[in-house]
């Protein structure tokens, strides 16, 4: 029987309108709204095209956004200093600064410098301590919208046995974490694992975020399993015509669809939740910063 197709685009609409719904609430009952800062230093054209869409959903979901566009050669110093006076701008709840950087910039500088509080991307060595340490705090948007794309396909996730291949600190490690945390079976994969189709195969969670085009076959993967990718690569695409591309993930989606139970596409799996789960951060960061209760937001 073919997969279920898990819908992200549909999952980040539903999840945006109930961020948009409780954005409202608070506005009624408070008089003040949350505000996401995104800096984006350089041109790099697929960062502005992301900033713009950040910008765009904020404002679709009623919280205020500002943007702040640096030049390249923006110093080191330069950011950080930009960075300290939005962590001490109380109209601005959450930080977000465009990766990657410049060369000439420490990204590891830069998500120390982020206030803990306003970390919205859950990079600060704080957040992942507490994600670590199974305590609350700010999470890695594309691993929050993974999870939460495999909890709603996923009948209880308890004992399961959850494959990731990738230890990013921004996927791989993180989605680790929260499955721990439903208390699946985990087990991480990198690019030194031996056997890895072979500890695909006995994944009934199988989750791809390492950037190598459609690395994960259809033989890989377990009758049944939920199959996340979060890949995103680039590739030629000369049946379209000459010089045209298309996107792909790191799952080679056909074959896999025919075996796996459900199973995201690229685009319009995962991508969709992460601005989605960027907002949902911003505005508990905000009831945090403001002694709010947190919303119960369930999608
Ligand atoms: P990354 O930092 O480059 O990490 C890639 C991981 O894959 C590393 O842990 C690496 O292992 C592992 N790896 C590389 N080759 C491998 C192989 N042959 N077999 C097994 N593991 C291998 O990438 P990332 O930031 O985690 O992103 C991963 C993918 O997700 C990319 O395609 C990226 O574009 C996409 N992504 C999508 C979103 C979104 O949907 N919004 C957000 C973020 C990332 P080592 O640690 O040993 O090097």
């Amino acid at each position: 029987m073919p997969a279920n197709i898990i819908d992200g685009k549909e999952f980040a609409i539903r999840l945006r309108g109930k961020i948009s719904e409780s954005v409202s609430d608070l506005k009624d009952s408070h008089n003040i709204i949350p505000g996401l800062a995104v800096v984006l230093v350089g041109n790099d054209p697929a960062s502005e095209i992301y900033v713009r869409n950040k910008g765009i959903q904020t404002k679709e979901a009623d919280m205020n956004s500002y943007e702040f566009k640096m030049s390249e050669d923006t110093s080191e110093e330069e950011l950080l200093s930009k960075v300290e006076e939005l962590n001490n701008n109380s109209d601005v709840n959450g930080i977000l600064v465009q990766f990657p950087v410049p060369n000439h910039i420490s990204q590891q500088k830069v998500i120390e410098t982020i206030s803990p509080k306003k970390d919205v991307d859950g990079l600060h060595p704080i957040n992942s301590g507490y994600l670590n340490s199974g305590l609350d705090g700010l999470v890695p948007c594309t691993p929050m919208g993974a999870s939460i794309l495999i909890k709603s396909s996923t009948d209880k996730l308890e004992g399961k046995n959850a494959v990731i291949i990738g230890r990013s600190n921004l996927v791989g490690k993180p989605v680790a974490q929260l499955l721990l945390k439903e208390h699946c079976t985990v087990t991480i994969c990198h690019s030194r694992s031996k056997d890895l189709q072979d500890i695909a195969a006995s994944a009934d969670i199988l989750v791809a975020a390492v950037g190598i085009p459609e690395l994960v076959k259809g033989d890989w993967i377990k009758p049944g399993a939920t199959v996340i990718d979060v890949g995103i690569n680039r590739i030629d695409a000369p049946e379209k015509g000459e010089n045209k591309t298309r996107l792909v993930g790191d799952v080679d989606f056909e074959a896999a669809s025919k075996v796996a139970g459900h199973i995201t596409p690229v685009p319009g799996g995962v991508g969709p939740m992460t601005i989605a789960c960027l907002l949902l951060n911003t505005l508990n960061a905000f009831c945090e910063q403001n002694g709010f209760e947190k919303p119960n937001i369930n999608i």
